[in-house]
């Protein structure tokens, strides 16, 4: 059996890792799968990817001796949204934003990992970051997987009191309530706030998808009309 962690290095998946180590659990190896935004940019939000690369891997494999393995899917965010439909009503259009329902842009995080496991010659199992006070996710969770915070009583609150014990708090948490894709169509208004704001050369590449897109990058909002509104907003504040 060759048991894998699958890591985002947010506060529930390294808390996971620091419980697994306390209580000496068998890991093989930590998964991260990086989705990139194009062949440059990763979907992490820059503090994020920062925190991941020049700090919080280093960590985990120079003090705690564990091996990281960092996955990618071959295509790009980028290079979906800019890709042609290659058949329906709109054939030779762009892809654009992914739609609310059923996003493809989920599988440029699971196709990596779900093949890397089926590379294994051991049976793997694998070790998901989920609290004890998160039962919905628990409930989906297959034979495969376990959650080593729930099988020790530990919540969410704890998780990030568990990383900031041991320095592992990514920064990302100062400004966002989640750690998703930085062109997330699921982030919250502040969250995208932040982004226009603090990353402007970001902003300017949702411009560009948006401009060839069909689909809005909200439900109720173009990347046009947010950088409206918070162009407004910034005005009132002034
Ligand atoms: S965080 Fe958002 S943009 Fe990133 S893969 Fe998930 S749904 Fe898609």
């Amino acid at each position: 059996m060759k048991y894998i962690a699958s890591c985002s290095f947010g506060k529930d998946s390294l808390a996971m890792i620091l419980t697994i180590i306390k209580h000496g659990l068998p890991l093989d190896e930590v998964i991260y799968c990086e989705v990139m935004y194009d062949d440059e940019i990763s979907a992490e939000y820059p503090e994020h990817a920062d925190f991941i690369h020049n700090k919080a891997i280093p960590i985990l494999e120079l003090c705690y001796g564990l091996k990281v393995r960092v996955l990618r899917d071959t295509k790009t965010y980028k290079g979906l949204c800019t890709s042609l439909r290659v058949k329906g009503k709109y054939v030779g259009t762009p892809l654009g934003f992914p739609m609310r329902l059923g996003p493809w842009c989920n599988k440029l995080k699971m196709r990596p990992i779900k093949a890397y496991n089926k590379e294994q010659t051991d049976e793997v199992h694998e070790y998901v970051g989920i609290a004890i006070d998160e039962p919905e996710r628990l409930a989906r969770l297959t034979p495969n997987k376990s959650s080593p915070l729930a099988d020790y009583g530990i919540t969410e609150e704890m998780a990030v009191e568990i990383c900031r014990e041991h320095f592992l708090l990514s920064p990302i948490y100062q400004t966002q309530a989640r750690n998703g894709c930085w062109f997330c169509h699921n982030a919250r208004i502040g969250e995208l706030r932040d982004l226009w704001k603090k990353h402007p050369h970001l902003w300017a590449e949702l411009r560009e998808i948006q401009a060839i897109s069909r689909v809005t990058f909200k439900q109720d909002y173009t990347i046009f009309e947010l950088e409206e509104r918070f162009i407004k907003e910034q005005a009132q504040c002034e």
